[in-house]
């Protein structure tokens, strides 16, 4: 035996530890609702349903098993599932996709922002997002090298200032990520804003790469455009979406992207080499869902809107701030008001004290400081779980 046969891996130096990884933390979403199960609190930080998913799909996916749909579907996607998702966007937004050549589906739109940002990035190559951002974008952009460039949303309607966002474009930009509905803010793109991020792609020669997953979460008058379906954006736009929070099934982790065949090619190479596919039962039970009728969307944004309206009123009667979402499913609060430190020491109150968990604002934020005073909390959840937070929020005052 040589003396060296017994000996641990050396950790201490990092030597096992990649560089691509070495800034990550632990998602801080996540780890709040680890919390929230650890204290028993109302978890009103991760954003899933805490309802069952429509019973006709849990059925559809049932079926599918039963039928012995079990085995890898092909990497791309199961033929009727692409074909569901080109009927979807033709009857929705008239848009028109090949889906032999223009469809990538994958285990949700995190491995399919994962996948395109590494099919078309390469390291020192500049992306633009927009703070606060939802927080895998960081780690998705550090995955690949590249840097992030950062344009603020600015409270409380989230505009943009569009000199700033010029001045973020240089010739190293390669993309900008756009999340519409937006994830902390609620913020719905206009169209106005649209074309001048689509006109600033074009001037610099980049991709939108777009997350539209709370596509049909809308409020009041809000629209939602795809940024794809304006003049230019077609072959330059990759868009993100998934099941997870239309069809209210976010452990299912079935999404899809739509590009240009070009880009497609590339995208399918990371993502067949990543996962090989999303499980194939979900995919034929999406084929379902997507064929929905139109009322079904209708319904899903009444029914969120009815939400979100009764856990705004229990946050403001306490002495929250609320910034009102016009689409997804999270409220962003201004928490200055109760005089903690910091966002961080607050939830831990609300978490430990309260026992009801939120996500604190500084997650959403890459500059230090940034959402020192903002919690966000999300609405996705049955009125018991919504009206049991609101007798908990009552210890605030
Ligand atoms: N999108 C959800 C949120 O922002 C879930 C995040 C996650 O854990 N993937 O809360």
């Amino acid at each position: 035996m040589s003396s060296t046969a017994n000996q641990p891996p050396n950790l201490s130096r990092g030597r096992f530890r990649s560089q691509r990884i070495s800034r990550f933390t632990e998602s801080v979403i996540r780890e709040m609702t680890r919390l929230a199960m650890q204290h028993g609190a109302t978890n009103l930080a991760q954003g899933f349903p805490d309802f069952p998913a429509p019973a006709e799909l849990k059925r559809a996916a049932a079926e599918a098993i039963d039928a012995d749909i079990n085995q890898y579907a092909i990497t791309w996607g199961a033929k009727p599932f692409r074909d569901a998702i080109a009927a979807k966007y033709r009857t929705t937004y008239g848009m028109e996709f090949d889906p032999e050549r223009e469809i990538t589906v994958c285990c949700g739109a995190t491995e399919g922002m994962v996948a395109s940002l590494l099919a078309v990035l390469d390291p020192g190559d500049e992306v633009v997002l927009f703070e606060p951002f939802y927080e895998n974008y960081g780690p998705d952009t550090q995955l690949c090298g590249a840097v992030p460039r950062y344009v603020t949303l600015h409270a409380p309607d989230w505009n943009f200032d569009p000199e700033e966002l010029r001045a973020a474009f240089t010739p190293k930009t390669k993309a900008i990520i756009l999340n519409s509905p937006n994830n902390p803010t609620g913020k719905v793109f206009s169209r106005q804003e649209l074309e001048f991020i689509a006109a600033l792609c074009q001037e610099f020669d980049c991709l939108a790469i777009t997350d539209e997953i709370y596509e049909h979460i809308l409020y009041d008058d809000a629209v939602h455009i795809p940024i794809m379906s304006l003049p230019g954006m077609r072959d330059r736009t990759i868009l993100v979406n998934s099941m997870s929070k239309t069809y209210s099934v976010t452990g299912w982790r079935v999404g899809w992207v739509l590009a240009s065949p070009d880009l497609t090619n590339s995208i399918r190479k990371v993502h067949d080499f990543l996962t090989v596919g999303a499980a194939a039962p979900l995919q034929q039970a999406g084929v379902l869902a997507l064929s929905l009728p139109e009322s079904y969307y209708g319904h899903l944004s009444t029914e969120y809107r009815a939400r979100r309206d009764h856990l705004v009123t229990s946050l403001q009667a306490v002495g929250f701030k609320c910034f009102i979402p016009r689409g997804a499913y999270y409220v962003m609060t201004d928490v200055s008001g109760f005089g903690f430190e910091s966002d961080t020491s607050f939830v831990r109150h609300l978490i430990g004290k309260i026992g009801v968990a939120a996500v604190p604002g500084s997650s959403f934020y890459a500059h230090h400081g940034g959402g020192s005073q903002q919690v966000r909390f999300c609405f996705c959840k049955k009125y018991e779980t919504l009206e049991k937070a609101r007798h908990q929020f009552l210890e605030l005052k």
